[in-house]
């Protein structure tokens, strides 16, 4: 009876595992079908900072629409797209239309730097570095208009070939930010030894800064830690009001999140350029 049981769960769990790889693979091909056909889309957040009183940076954000219009979250493929070593051209293809994005915004008067995440497979291909220097040149924008978003987990390992791409990455003139900040674990010992530029304060804290003080100390902490290296501090997700006047009273000048504006297709993020350019003048 219990032999049975097991055999009958066995089955269960090894349904429930072909299942899921089935999904995966259908996934896999999915994004390869729209990697060819150029589906995917690249959309724009922009950063707003408090001493400038305007927007700052920009952040490209990758967006998958389906047919019948509505859009994939990059939380769902993004994964495959990394275990599937699909995150490469897909990469490289937002890397190139950040770029020109940038470029275009710039001859229209907005000189506006991107910021374009970067997932850990890619940064530890081999091709990696050659890949953004190429795209970069190809596409004729300045390296100071181009900033890179790495997570803590690549800091952590691989640490000559991690110091070796951001030594690059800087004397090439390229930013780097370190994005999720206070989610992983990183050796402070690192934060000072590479040339990171920016620390973007992961959204989980500033979400429940206002309710939860050990949030709003975990804030306070990064931004002292982050004055003290000197880096740049960027609060990410900041929905209301209250978290930006918190935000500003705690040293944190750049702020981006749904209270600014939401990410979105360039023509609109364009716009929203125009009409604040409009309202300052
Ligand atoms: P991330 O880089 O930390 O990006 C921030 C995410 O928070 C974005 O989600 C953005 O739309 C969302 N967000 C911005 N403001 C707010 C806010 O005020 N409230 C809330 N609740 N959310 C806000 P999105 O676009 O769904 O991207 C999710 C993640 O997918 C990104 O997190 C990034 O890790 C990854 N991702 C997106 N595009 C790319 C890409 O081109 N390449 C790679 N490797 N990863 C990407
Ligand atoms: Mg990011
Ligand atoms: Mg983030
Ligand atoms: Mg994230």
């Amino acid at each position: 009876e219990a032999k049975k049981l097991g055999r009958s769960r066995y089955r269960f769990f090894s349904e429930a595992l072909e299942a899921t790889a089935r999904a995966r693979l259908l996934l896999e091909r999915h994004i390869r079908h729209a990697l060819e056909q150029r589906i995917f889309e690249v959309f724009y957040q922009p950063m707003y900072s408090f001493s400038q009183g305007s927007f700052c940076r920009m952040e490209a954000l990758i967006r998958w629409r389906q047919a019948d219009g509505s859009l994939i979250s990059p939380n769902e493929f993004i994964p495959v797209a990394e275990n599937t070593g699909l995150i490469i051209p897909l990469g490289s293809h937002v890397l190139q239309r950040a770029c020109l994005d940038a470029l275009k915004l710039m001859r229209a008067g907005f000189t506006i730097p991107v910021s374009v995440n970067i997932s850990a497979v890619q940064f530890r291909e081999e091709n990696f570095l050659e890949m953004v220097l190429g795209t970069l040149n190809e596409s004729g924008l300045p390296a100071e208009m181009l900033e890179l978003e790495i997570t803590e987990g690549v800091l952590a390992t691989d640490m000559a070939w991690t110091s070796k791409v951001l030594e690059e990455l800087r004397a090439n003139g390229i930013r780097v930010a370190i994005d999720d900040f206070g989610t992983g674990y990183s050796s402070l010992a690192y934060l000072k030894r590479l040339p990171i530029d920016v620390l973007k304060i992961d959204q989980g804290f500033v979400r429940e800064m206002l309710s939860d003080k050990s949030d709003a100390d975990i804030v306070h902490a990064i931004v002292r830690m982050g004055q003290a290296l000197n880096l740049e501090l960027v609060a990410e997700g900041v929905e209301n009001e209250q978290q930006a006047r918190k935000l500003m009273e705690l040293g944190c000048d750049v702020l981006q999140g749904y209270l600014y504006a939401r990410p979105s297709p360039f023509e609109e993020l364009e716009e929203l350029l125009q009409s604040q350019h409009v309202k300052l003048a």
